[in-house]
């Protein structure tokens, strides 16, 4: 198979993780005898210093002509004064949109060799595995009006939360068809005492539901949730949210497991699907070899997996994760005392190693 891949690595540890997944890419191809053609582009930061914007045009057309998409992260010190439309992350605003990447997947699953990396108690955490589905291309983040103004004499900011009855309907489906290929279980989460945009989200989720009646769908208002996930994760199999919610969610999700650096994300919805761990660029130990690039090498399995078909290929990397996880090699986020600490680069060494 000859795949085509659009590779952004963006900026600070964006570029470590991003090079730590295309040497396990590599591996893969060597020993199932695949091609995987790269094609860098530039997002971010770096395409702010190198072409004023964040998101080159050229970025989006190779983007458009590759069969997915491997992001690392974007944002730094040296941009964050810029003003919002000069901001890094406006390039994940646009490709999100310019793709129509609606459905962001966030798996949270413990591996047992980390239970112990946790904040929380073993017992809760041991056994996890979740799903957040986050909405991600309406609500908050892209609603119009939005803006800060001068109103009787003093500033004012303002957002427009908005969802329409299709961007609902094509998330929930999102969501319903990944549960069934599960536990079977969706929570929805909103705010439906509080917001008119809840209460659609409610009664639509709740339509969609009857086309998947083997799957069982609860609500949940999102304070409850936040709580719940803190306090009995293991209850949640898949759950689907809107997109500032979600955004908040699944970042706690992403604690249980111990450490940001361990979580893969897919956004998906388009023809080109993008692939990118959910930390960000961590200005505080880039180019120091320090960042775990597990999280960018599980995104590269769910590549294989959901964009190409492989799911053998994509066994073979989680295992071999699972594997040097229990051999007790750690990067310093997850490192814990008995373990072997080992930088980014030897991470990924070890997990091509055991592919
Ligand atoms: P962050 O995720 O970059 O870092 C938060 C903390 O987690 C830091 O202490 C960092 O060292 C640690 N961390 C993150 N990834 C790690 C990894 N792989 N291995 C080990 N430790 C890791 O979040 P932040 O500090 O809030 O943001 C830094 C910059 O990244 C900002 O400019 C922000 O806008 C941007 N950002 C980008 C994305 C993205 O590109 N998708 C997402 C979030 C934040």
């Amino acid at each position: 198979m000859t795949k085509k891949i659009a590779v952004i690595p963006g900026d600070g540890i964006g570029i470590e993780v991003v090079a730590a997944g295309l040497s396990v890419l590599q591996k893969i191809g060597k020993k199932f005898g695949h091609t995987f053609e790269y094609t860098k582009a530039l997002a971010g930061g770096i395409a702010l210093d190198t072409a004023g914007i964040p998101l080159p045009g050229e970025t989006l057309a190779k983007c458009r002509e590759s069969d997915a998409v491997l992001l690392g992260a974007v944002g730094g010190p040296k941009w964050d004064m810029n003003p919002q439309h000069l901001r890094p992350e406006q390039a994940l605003l646009g490709l999100r949109k310019e793709l129509g990447l609606y459905s962001n997947i966030r798996p949270a699953k413990i591996y047992s060799a980390l239970v112990g990396a946790s904040t929380l108690k073993k017992d809760v955490v041991d056994g996890v595995d979740l799903i957040v589905v986050r909405e991600l291309t309406g609500g908050l983040y892209f609603g119009t009006p939005r803006g800060i103004e001068e109103r009787d004499g003093e500033k004012v900011g303002f957002n427009t939360m908005i969802y329409s009855e299709s961007e609902i309907r094509r998330i929930a489906r999102s969501a319903f068809e990944i549960a069934r290929a599960r536990r079977k279980k969706v929570c929805s989460v909103d705010k439906a005492n509080i917001l008119e945009t809840s209460q659609l989200w409610r009664a639509v989720v709740t339509g969609i539901a009857k086309d998947f009646p083997e799957v069982e769908l609860s609500h949940m208002y999102v304070d409850n949730c936040a709580m719940q996930l803190i306090r009995n994760p293991k209850q949640f199999d898949v759950i689907v949210t809107e997109n500032m919610f979600g955004d908040i969610l699944s970042d706690a999700a992403a604690m249980l497991t111990g450490s940001i650096g361990m979580l893969a994300s897919a956004s998906v919805g388009g023809t080109v699907a993008m692939y990118e761990p959910v930390h960000g660029s961590a200005p505080d130990i880039a180019g120091q070899n320090k960042a775990n690039p597990i999280a960018t090498i599980a995104s590269v399995a769910m590549m294989l997996r959901f964009s190409f078909s492989l799911g053998k290929e994509a066994d073979a990397i989680e295992t071999a994760i699972e594997d040097v996880l229990r051999a007790g090699l750690r990067t310093g986020d997850i490192f814990t005392e008995g373990t072997t600490l080992v930088g980014t680069r030897e991470m990924a060494d070890h997990i091509c190693q055991r592919i």
